[in-house]
């Protein structure tokens, strides 16, 4: 196992912040949906296509974070389990630097390159 238990925990508490912080943008980003839409009831209808656009984005980036959230919540179970850190298709160990820039990455740089 590459991994020591000390960058283990230090990946797991960098995984819970992350996790932490992609709630609360969550919870702001529901609320500007709200806003869009009352903004919505009484502007004119170049505002209105200006909304429509801002919300699409807004859309957009609450999939793009539900995403995120659920490859944490998957890295936090490898973890708990005892994978964490093992590439998903050749079971090497995944090298700690990229674990580091990127926790919730499943794959080592070589099978991750392959895929693209
Ligand atoms: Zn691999």
């Amino acid at each position: 196992m590459a991994l020591s238990e000390n960058d283990l925990q230090k990946l797991k508490l960098q995984l819970l912040k992350l996790k932490s912080e992609m709630i609360g943008a969550a919870e702001t980003g529901e609320m500007a949906e709200e806003v869009v839409e009352l903004d919505q009831a009484r502007v004119g209808r170049l505002s209105r296509m200006d909304a429509m656009q801002a919300q699409a984005m807004s859309v957009e980036t609450g999939r793009r974070r539900r995403l995120q959230l659920v490859e944490i919540e998957k890295a936090l179970e490898r973890i708990e389990a005892g994978e964490y850190g093992e590439c998903l298709e050749c079971d090497e160990d995944i090298h700690p630097g990229r674990l580091d820039a990127k926790p919730t990455a499943t794959l080592c740089i070589a099978c991750a390159e392959a895929l693209e």
